[in-house]
């Protein structure tokens, strides 16, 4: 167990430093928030930290600017979002090391927030340089984690920064994100249902070989699931099939055994790109040679929601259909509901991943369900049984 910031005690934060690494990777638009979800996760921990009046310093990244500066990457954009969500002045400073930011640091009033720039706008960032990680240290007095979703990777902003800083503690984001997964890991209630879709099997497989080990059930869907029809040798036409997967989704069932549970029928079309286009259902065993599988079916749909229904604990990754188009959400959002009905009957449910939560959100299902990861690859790396570099830097509780 690592520290939390719930756990300092208000005497170790007032009038102090709190160097907080946030996950503001948010999708711009013409020089403008996007999208406000990541920005939204940040608040509970500044509110958190200006209430007991703490002088917040928040560092982030922002796209892929390769190491060096790239003005439409900045964050400052972010900057007016946040002060509008949290309620409270927020100063930009446009570096995020150095003299003149460790002085905008300093010079920091009580109840403001100071955000700085772009950490991957400095090449050290991504190659977690040991002095970039130091500069970065004398930004703060106590540093707090709150971007689960880039605790997978040691970088100068995460593990770098927070081996070299004490207290450095879990902040309410990423604390909530260790309980839900932890318990999963750990301990999931039992049955423990577990179903699987999305695009890639190659992505996954550390993560559905951990779960052989612990789920009751795996329930298969998705792209991922035609890889596992051509496996078992059936036609899968035009389906999106993972090619190079095949032998290895072979010994996957071989080794899962009544495990894993494939879809019994599926909806098929001879147009996947044509939205207006005809759509069939059909047994798994009988996909035509000229169309592709896209979802799964009404069968399969009634048994995987029954299934869900009789769990102690859910997890759910990728969606199970090309849910974008609504002629093929019907069983991405069938899960959704399940998930749902189960967690009201005292279930313990999370869903992972950016597309699924993206269609949890779609469902207008979030704060039904126990949990949803906002961690994408840290989540799966986490319950895959791999240890996260930006959790293991934090002092231990
Ligand atoms: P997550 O982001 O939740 O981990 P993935 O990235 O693995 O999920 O997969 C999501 C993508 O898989 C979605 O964009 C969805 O459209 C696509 N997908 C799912 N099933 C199919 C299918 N049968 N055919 C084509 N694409 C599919
Ligand atoms: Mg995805």
């Amino acid at each position: 167990m690592k520290r939390s910031l719930q756990s300092l005690p208000a005497e170790e934060l007032a009038g102090r430093r709190v160097l907080v690494r946030v996950d503001f990777n948010v999708p711009l638009d013409d020089g403008r928030v996007a999208d406000a979800t990541r920005i939204d996760a940040s608040v509970p921990t500044l509110r958190w930290l200006l209430a007991r009046r703490a002088r917040p310093v928040l560092l982030s990244h922002l796209g892929r600017p390769g190491g060096e500066p790239r003005p439409e990457l900045s964050l400052a954009p972010v900057a007016p979002c946040l002060a509008e969500r949290l309620a409270a002045p927020v100063t930009f400073f446009d570096r995020c090391e150095g003299e003149e930011a460790e002085r905008a640091t300093r010079e920091l009033a009580e109840g403001d927030v100071l955000l700085l720039e772009n950490t991957r706008f400095l090449a050290g960032e991504t190659a977690n340089d040991p002095a970039l990680a130091e500069r970065f240290a004398r930004l703060g007095d106590v540093y707090v984690l709150d971007a689960f979703g880039t605790a997978h990777r040691a970088h100068a902003s995460t593990a770098g920064v927070a081996s070299r800083m004490r207290p450095a503690v879990a902040g309410l984001l990423v604390e909530r994100e260790l309980e839900a997964l932890g318990r999963l890991r750990d301990d999931p209630p039992r049955p423990f249902v577990v179903a699987f879709g999305g695009a890639k099997i190659t992505d996954k497989i550390d993560l559905l070989r951990a779960f052989f080990a612990r789920a009751d059930a795996i329930l298969l869907g998705g792209a991922m699931a035609n890889t596992f029809f051509r496996a078992r040798g059936l036609e899968t036409g035009r389906s999106l099939v993972e090619e190079d997967a095949v032998e290895l989704a072979k010994s996957l069932l071989v080794e899962a055994g009544s495990l894993v549970r494939l879809p019994r029928d599926v909806v098929v079309t001879v147009d996947p790109g044509d939205p207006e286009g005809e759509i069939q259902e059909v047994s798994t065993a009988a996909i035509p040679g000229d169309a592709a599988a896209m979802d799964i079916g009404e069968e399969t749909r009634a048994e995987y929601g029954h299934e869900i229904a009789a769990c102690g604990s859910f997890f759910w990754n990728g969606p199970m259909g090309r849910f974008e188009d609504p002629r093929f959400a019907a069983g991405t959002f069938a899960l959704a509901g399940a998930a749902a009905r189960a967690t009201d009957a005292g279930a313990f449910t999370v869903i992972g991943g950016g597309d699924s939560a993206a269609a949890v959100r779609a469902a207008g299902l979030m704060d039904a369900v126990s949990h949803v990861s906002t961690g994408g690859g840290a989540s799966l790396e986490f319950l895959g049984g791999g240890t996260l570099p930006g959790i293991e830097a934090l002092e231990d509780a």
